[in-house]
């Protein structure tokens, strides 16, 4: 068996082109620019990198985007003072703040502070608890992204068993989540899962978030499964891969994700889809609806 080979670059563009649609509405109908704030501290080339696609995303759909750019040095409580004044703006419908934050500054506190009605990345304690009633805001990025991939492929979840392979805070834990309010059966494997090749030959959908080149091999996958690789690795040679070895997973698989081209292209997408969905609700009449659509 050879897989399907998921194009997330098509996925993301078709959708793109719905979000600025949508965008466009906002604009002819209610004189709405929807708006998204950026906040970065510090110079690190990866984040700087990061965040110039998430603003040629915002400007290829009709988002209009700040960036604020904060030493190094900043103190949590100057980046809080932003945030409340984010926060206050009527103009800004969501907020992020780039992640990793220099160690003076506690994350949790941060993301905290970002008003649930715009925590575009889905990151607060509240979205994050939302999940679990299913009743979030705003859903987390790379997770939606991977959602958005399965439905766009047409991959029932329901009734399926689910592995997910690393359980952080921002992708492996809110995927599982997610999947599960679909009514997939779950299980989650980290670090100090023994046996991981037991976990994941049962898996009916595979998603890999580890951080780890080549942790998944052919004999760990079930011939036929769907293997959604979230991994973002750069090898000393400077190539990228994901967590799944790409050539060997693809002949037994019956749908995978490439890196770079799988589920990278998602995140931004669903950033810009929640900065829209944040305008819409705010200004477009659906005002208060605490649901994702
Ligand atoms: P992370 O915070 O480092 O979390 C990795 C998770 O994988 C942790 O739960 C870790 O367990 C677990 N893990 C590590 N090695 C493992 C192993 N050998 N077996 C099983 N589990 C293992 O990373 P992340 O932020 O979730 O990101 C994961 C990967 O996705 C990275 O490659 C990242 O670059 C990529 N990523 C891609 C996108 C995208 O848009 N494509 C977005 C976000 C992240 P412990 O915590 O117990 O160590």
């Amino acid at each position: 068996m050879s897989a399907k080979i998921i194009d997330g670059k098509a996925i993301a563009r078709k959708l793109r082109a719905e979000y600025r649609a949508r965008a466009e509405v906002l604009q002819t109908q209610h004189g709405v620019v929807p708006g998204l704030a950026v906040i970065l501290v510090g110079d690190n080339a990866a984040s700087r990198s990061y965040v110039r696609n998430k603003i040629a995303g915002c400007k290829e759909v009709g988002i209009r985007s700040t960036l604020i750019e904060l030493a190094i040095t900043a103190t949590e409580q100057d980046l809080l003072r932003h945030i409340d004044a984010l926060n206050a703006d009527p103009d800004i419908d969501g907020i992020l703040v780039q992640l990793p934050l220099p160690p003076q500054i506690r994350v949790a506190r941060v993301l905290e502070r970002i008003s649930v009605d715009k925590d575009v990345d889905g990151f607060h304690l509240y979205n994050m608890g939302g999940l679990v009633t299913g009743g979030t805001v705003f859903s987390p990025c790379t997770p939606y992204g991977v959602q958005k991939i399965l439905e766009h492929e047409q991959i029932p979840v329901e009734g399926r068993n689910v592995v997910v392979v690393g359980a952080s805070n921002i992708v492996g834990k809110p995927t599982a989540l997610m999947l599960m309010q679909q009514d997939a059966t779950v299980s989650i494997c980290h670090i100090k899962t023994r046996d991981l090749g037991q976990y994941t030959l049962l898996a009916d959908i595979l998603v890999v978030a580890a951080g780890v080149p080549n942790l998944i091999v052919p004999q760990m996958v079930r011939t036929g499964a769907v293997v959604i690789d979230v991994g973002f690795n750069r090898l000393p040679d400077g190539r990228i891969v994901g967590d799944v070895d790409f050539d060997g997973v693809k002949e037994k698989a019956s749908y995978i994700t490439p890196v770079p081209g799988g589920v990278g292209q998602m995140t931004v997408t669903m950033l810009l889809h929640n900065t829209i969905l944040s305008a819409e609700r705010s200004r477009g009449g659906s005002v208060g609806q605490r649901v994702t659509d």
